[in-house]
């Protein structure tokens, strides 16, 4: 199959659809793949590397929608993209229709064969092809609130892991599922106090179980989170329910309760955010203030490590893209009901029942 991997162009996205290390393994099993000049640039991959990995380079997105039978991305396809698909070419990629009519609109006029990152699931009931971005959110989200903290930034000026004699930070993360567990990975690694609350026992039960006592959990109540954010140097916000806006948590009343220069880190902004002062921010203005708590509320946080990121999304995304090559979309989503849930729209058709029920469309 000819496989095409164009440059992003939505603002501020430097991952790119494959790597290098994809390129040769689609090669070596017979494809061809086609990759747009400077595409991997901003991820740290030359075009040489790409060459090297067996593709060819494209002068320009035009030649690469032109030629290839399958086109493989990291962001929805802007305006510019979409006029460029067509009937039985397939986009595998992240979409997230739901609340874009304007796109589903274009996509449905284009016959293109379209399957999202976002709805592929697994065996146990996950979305393999957003874990990676939630893994490196969940990892930076300490990162970031400990650079918040720091007395220049706005911070209450307090040193994670603190030092001998001196006691170290208190993290609180609400949420403990896959962002939640990363976070508190990283923030138990610096050597932070740190207590995780959920509305599952079950989760609780397992982050029990492998940081060993080397964390707190706590079941996630209005009460218990009043409780606890009067003590935090740092809140994360890592709730998600599926399919809904996050609980606002923590509301502008509490955050007079907390100490001066704490830190929220809204994880959960993507969807809406889980403090009542969340506001999304970017990456070059990353931090606000509001009653002298600091806010970082960044939506997209895996851009910041793009390089990570793309080698992160990669690996997840590499089975179903060989899959797609190898056996061509009709059977490779009949052998998989996992790849057949991101099944999203086929000429002219759309193929996703939440898809359809969130814009009013039959599915
Ligand atoms: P997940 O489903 O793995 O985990 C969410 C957890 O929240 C679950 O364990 C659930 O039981 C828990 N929860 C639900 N309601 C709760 C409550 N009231 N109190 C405490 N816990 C509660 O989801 P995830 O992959 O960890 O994603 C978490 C959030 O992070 C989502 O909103 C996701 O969209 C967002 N996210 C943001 C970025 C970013 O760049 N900002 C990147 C990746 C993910």
């Amino acid at each position: 199959m000819k496989i095409g991997c164009p440059r992003e162009i939505k603002p501020q996205e430097f991952r790119v659809g494959m790597t290098p290390a994809a390129v040769t393994e689609a090669v070596a099993r017979g494809h061809d793949v086609v990759v747009e000049t400077g595409a991997g640039l901003g991820a740290g991959f030359t075009d040489e590397d790409y060459a090297a990995a067996g593709a060819g380079i494209a002068p320009d997105a035009a030649s690469v929608f032109a030629a290839a039978e399958m086109i493989v991305k990291v962001k929805e396809p802007q305006a510019a993209e979409r006029a460029m698909l067509r009937d039985g070419q397939v986009l595998f990629t992240y979409l997230h229709l739901a609340p874009d009519p304007e796109q589903t609109r274009d996509l449905l006029a284009s016959g293109v064969t379209a399957i999202a990152y976002e709805t592929v699931t697994d065996a146990r009931g996950g979305l393999p092809l957003l874990a990676p971005m939630s893994e490196v959110a969940g990892r930076l989200a300490p990162q970031v609130g400990s650079w918040a903290l720091q007395k220049a930034n706005g911070g209450r000026g307090v040193l994670l892991g603190g030092v001998p004699g001196v006691r170290p930070a208190n993290v609180v993360i609400i949420g403990g599922g896959v962002v939640g567990t990363a976070a508190a990975r990283v923030a138990v690694g610096m050597g932070a106090n740190v207590t995780v609350t959920d509305r599952s026992v079950a989760r609780l039960s397992y982050l029990d179980d492998i940081f060993m006592g080397r964390l707190t959990t706590q079941y996630s109540s209005a009460a218990a989170t009043a409780d606890l954010i009067r003590t935090a140097d740092m809140v994360i916000g890592a709730v998600l329910i599926p399919g809904a806006a996050a609980p606002k948590l923590v509301t502008r009343d509490q955050l007079s309760t907390m100490q001066p220069g704490a830190v929220l880190v809204d994880v959960a902004i993507d969807q809406g955010g889980c403090f009542e002062t969340s506001r999304a921010t970017t990456h070059q203005d990353p931090i606000y203030e509001v009653d002298g708590i600091v806010h970082y509320c960044v939506a997209n946080m895996p851009g910041a490590v793009a390089r990570t990121s793309t080698q992160a999304l990669g690996n997840a995304t590499l089975p179903f893209l060989l899959a797609l090559a190898d056996k061509g979309w009709r059977q490779a989503v009949q052998d998989d009901p996992h790849l057949r849930a991101g099944l999203s729209t086929h000429g002219g058709r759309l193929t996703s029942a939440p898809v359809g029920e969130a814009l009013g469309l039959e599915a």
